[in-house]
């Protein structure tokens, strides 16, 4: 395993890509997401792409259906996934990783929210 400052320097982890989108400057993801994607990310020894990462409650509540969203907890993530090679390899990875996963044809929806039902993968 590798720690987050060789991820870093390796490009396969890009700390900005969690802020919130919105401007606001705000990554309030929680200790638990942060050591889940830093062991993701050492697994694949490639980059993980992220989509979105935290999102601020107010930027988050403009989304309808964003209400109970793990994005504004800082427990939930998305991550880029094309390739058919890419996928199966992170496929392995996320869901012994991740308690939540959902699966959609270009994008992985990574959770570690307690919350929820766990160890569960779902395609939507
Ligand atoms: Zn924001």
């Amino acid at each position: 395993m590798y720690d987050i400052e060789y991820l870093i320097d390796r490009g396969w982890f890009i700390p900005d890509t969690l802020k919130c989108d919105c401007g606001c400057d705000r990554q309030e993801c929680t200790k638990e997401l942060m050591s889940s994607l830093t062991e993701l990310a050492s697994c694949m020894e490639e980059r993980i792409t992220i989509v979105t990462g935290f999102i601020c409650p107010e930027y988050c509540d403009r989304f309808p259906g964003y209400a109970d969203s793990g994005h504004k907890l800082g427990t939930d993530v998305d991550i880029l996934v094309v390739g058919q090679y890419y996928r199966h390899k992170i496929l392995k990875y996320v869901t012994t990783i991740f308690p939540v996963v959902t699966l959609t044809p270009r994008i992985f929806h990574l959770s570690v929210r307690s919350d929820w039902p766990q160890n569960i993968c779902h395609i939507s």
